[in-house]
């Protein structure tokens, strides 16, 4: 008789996860968003209708970079 618990899989992390304003489809960061690789970071784009659900900045801290306008 075994009784352990089984570690393999890490629970969902319901803070985690991310909701379509749009469309209502929520997913794990890691889960089924599209994401496009930006000048500053990332953006992760809703699967089902597009709609741009958050920008993840490459950089955390406060920058004074700003990019050239050319
Ligand atoms: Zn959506």
């Amino acid at each position: 008789m075994t009784s352990y618990v089984d570690h393999h899989d890490r629970p969902p992390d319901r803070k985690a996860t991310l909701f379509c304003q749009q469309c209502g489809h929520s997913s794990a960061p890691s889960g089924d968003w599209i994401v496009r690789d930006v000048v500053d970071g990332y953006v992760y784009d809703c699967p089902d209708c597009g709609h741009e659900i958050t920008h993840r900045k490459r950089f955390d801290r406060t920058s004074s970079w700003v990019p050239a306008d050319d």
